[in-house]
């Protein structure tokens, strides 16, 4: 799964969800969240985001990012 982190924060552009296929973004409370269980790992929005904050789960010490993101995306 991909997730956001905090890169993400004030960040005014939403070029990720409009490529998103699955529409798996959600408003966090000032950032974006990918729901981890609905994203598909297709990877098209890394590209799209300027702050290079769309990262995939497998770097480094992602655990608490994909706890992050589904937090905020299951409160939709
Ligand atoms: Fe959506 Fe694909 Fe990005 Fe996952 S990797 S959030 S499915 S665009």
């Amino acid at each position: 799964t991909y997730i956001v982190n905090d890169s993400c924060i004030a960040c005014k552009y939403t070029d990720c969800v409009e490529v998103c296929p699955v529409d798996c973004f959600y408003e966090g409370e000032n950032m974006l969240v990918i729901h981890p269980d609905e994203c598909i790992d297709c990877g098209v929005c890394e590209p799209e985001c300027p702050a290079d904050a769309i990262r995939p789960d497998t770097e480094p010490d992602m655990d608490k990012w994909v706890e992050f993101n589904r937090k905020y995306a299951e409160l939709w």
